[in-house]
């Protein structure tokens, strides 16, 4: 099958758009994707400068996600003094599968010579994940307790290496994931929050609606979010990428697993749906904002760890205290 910009072979086919496109052409449609949605959720504000330039830490797991993130963000502004690039990966205590994704890592921002950071669970907070799903306190899903920290650790660094946002590479089937799991928990609260913490467009954006930001948190964007998953993947592997491929041996998300079922198994039968999904819950996300933005209760501060908390203690204390406790 040709390509239908060019006339070399193509090397995919994407059912929602009906287009066939050879290696050439869909690199540069998937690199002006997210070009396009860093212009249109306004990632990079006019007030940048080259004395004062915005820092963007990039959440990097070595996954095929992070990398291509990191990987075309640097393409997109290595030579633009007005963005600092700083590449913070995780270390959760995951013997094998860790220590493999983290060579990615070091191999990419080497190649990039972009600036990398390693933190690790155990130098944190004193845990490994392959023990907590060991000893299980709380009798819950490994991603449950490991999701916690990977925020707080992504939200502590972010914070010391003064970033003005916070970058993960989220593709569009996670996100799609996510808004059908929060439509099904009807959790509009939630919507909100993830609006005005992660998807809303910034202030300054051609769009109706902009989030609602917060001192508390330091704003994250997913640039990736229009990106479907295979065409990740292929980016990746087109591009000779050294992206760690296998599955995190804890990875348990049961409910996270029913939904991508069935998202594949409607995709498959409606091609579009991912992204007519993520067009109603982005609109619906940005009412549910305007709609509870003054009503956001103030957040304190922990009494352990001075994170912002609705409580006395923070998820993360609370969590480390029943691990403490085994
Ligand atoms: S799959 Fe779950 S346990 Fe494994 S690294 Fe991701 S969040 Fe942690
Ligand atoms: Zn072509
Ligand atoms: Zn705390």
């Amino acid at each position: 099958m040709e390509c239908d910009k060019c006339p070399s072979e193509a090397v995919m086919h994407a059912a929602y758009s009906g287009l066939h496109m050879c290696e050439e052409h869909f690199c540069a449609s998937v690199e002006k994707r997210v070009r396009s949605r860093v212009r249109e959720d306004n990632l990079l504000p006019d007030d940048a400068t080259v004395e004062d330039p915005e820092t963007w830490v990039i959440g990097l797991s070595g996954g095929k996600d992070s990398v291509v993130l990191t990987q075309i963000l640097h393409d997109t502004f290595a030579k633009d003094p007005r963005v600092e690039l700083i590449a913070l990966s995780i270390h959760e205590g995951i013997d094998e599968y860790r220590d493999k994704s983290l060579e990615a890592c070091e191999e990419l921002t080497d190649d990039l010579d972009v600036r990398h950071e390693t933190v690790s669970y155990a130098e944190e907070f004193g845990v490994e994940m392959d023990d907590v799903v060991e000893e299980d306190p709380n009798n819950m899903a490994a991603c449950a307790y490991c999701g916690v920290f990977r925020r707080d650790i992504l939200s502590t660094y972010a914070e010391e290496f003064g970033a003005d946002k916070l970058l993960t590479g989220h593709n569009l089937d996670d996100e799609a994931e996510t808004a059908l799991m929060n439509f099904f928990e009807g959790d509009i609260r939630k919507m909100s929050q993830q609006f005005d913490s992660s998807i809303g467009p910034f202030e300054g954006a051609d769009a109706s609606r902009t989030r609602g930001e917060s001192d508390d948190f330091i704003p994250r964007a997913k640039p990736l979010r229009d990106i479907p998953e295979k065409e990740v993947a292929l980016y990746a592997h087109l591009q000779d990428l050294p992206a760690h491929m296998t599955e995190c041996p804890h990875a348990d998300e049961a409910f996270r697993g029913e939904v991508q079922e069935l998202l594949y198994e409607l995709e498959e039968r409606h091609p579009g749906t991912r992204h007519s999904i993520m067009s109603g819950y982005e609109e619906l996300a940005g009412l549910a904002s305007a709609e509870y933005r003054d009503g956001t209760p103030d957040l304190d501060e922990c009494d352990n760890c001075g994170s912002p908390t609705t409580g006395e203690f923070c998820r993360k204390c609370d969590l480390l205290e029943t691990l403490e406790a085994v």
